[in-house]
């Protein structure tokens, strides 16, 4: 192993403090655990192959990032007249106490990583209208017809796919990497595919409902669950479901959920996916008003 004189830019540096450690003062069991697990952490990141190792680098520099950075830097307006590493700068000067000469680095490398970032996001939004030209303006997962109020979902005010309350929101087309986002690099055409907004919300980082979610809506009444919850019900079931309707088995209708066991609880293991036409959804009359 050589022993490096490459030059280490700002964040390097913050790495390998977090990582090596300084020799926390009076440093608690908790915190002699962290430095452990950073440690064993990056030895791990460190033995995988060159690939995921770059991958891993990547996360780990963006979340730095991320924790350094004011919210303005974060979503940074290129109109912007204060360049993005000056409002970092006075951020860490300011908001972390750094000394304002040696941070000036660390905040160019900072501003760096968020560019990439937004790179590599907007290189996939540039997919787009291919995308709806590939794949047809369906949602992938629950086939709802993207940007299209007209939906019988949206029609009906279909409580357990949300839409109606803010339908130019939740029906936008968004690019969806299929595996997770947090597995970077492949903005290849064939990872990405159109989610309705509401389907890509609820899909998440993709690793899933927590029980601790589940638990915290379990009792509600649909209507009274999050809209976030929802989202999620909606995406992960007809996921989970292979994308058809588990009644009349047909794939080629937008899909909606509908608990197994009424009355039950407002948990996946409870909801099944139907289309719009089993679950029985008809334009609301207008005789209400
Ligand atoms: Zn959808
Ligand atoms: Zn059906």
């Amino acid at each position: 192993m050589k022993t490096s004189t490459a030059v280490l830019d700002g964040l390097d540096v913050l790495m390998a403090h977090l990582v090596v450690g300084g020799g926390v003062e009076g440093a608690s069991t908790r915190e002699v655990f962290y430095e452990e697990a950073a440690y064993n952490r990056a030895s791990e990141l460190l033995r995988t192959t060159e690939d995921s190792g770059q991958r891993g680098r990547f996360e780990l520099r963006l979340r730095l990032a991320l924790h350094l950075s004011p919210r303005a830097a974060i979503v940074y307006d290129r109109r912007n007249v204060t360049p993005r590493w000056r409002l970092i700068h006075a951020h860490l000067v300011d908001g972390f106490g750094y000394p304002t000469e040696s941070s000036e680095s660390l905040a160019r490398s900072i501003a760096r990583t968020l560019d990439n970032w937004d790179e590599k996001r907007e290189g996939v939004t540039a997919h787009k209208n291919l995308l709806l030209r590939r794949d047809g303006n369906r949602c992938r997962n629950c086939l709802a017809i993207l940007e299209d109020k007209a939906n019988i979902t949206v029609v009906a005010k279909d409580p357990f796919k949300p839409y109606y309350l803010a339908p130019d929101e939740l029906l936008r087309a968004e690019v969806d990497h299929m595996e997770a986002v947090s597995t970077f690099g492949t903005n290849d055409r064939s990872n990405l595919q159109l989610l309705c907004r509401l389907c890509n919300s609820g899909k998440g980082d993709g690793l899933g409902l927590s029980v601790r979610q589940e638990a915290e809506f379990a009792g509600c009444e649909i209507e009274g669950a999050s809209i976030s919850y929802r989202s999620s019900l909606v995406y992960w079931v007809i996921e989970r479901d292979g994308r058809k309707c588990g009644l009349c088995d047909l794939a080629d209708r937008e899909l909606t959920i509908r608990p197994v066991v009424n009355g039950g609880g407002l948990v996946r293991s409870n909801m099944r996916t139907t289309c719009v036409v089993c679950a029985g959804l008809k334009p609301s009359t207008a005789s209400e008003a």
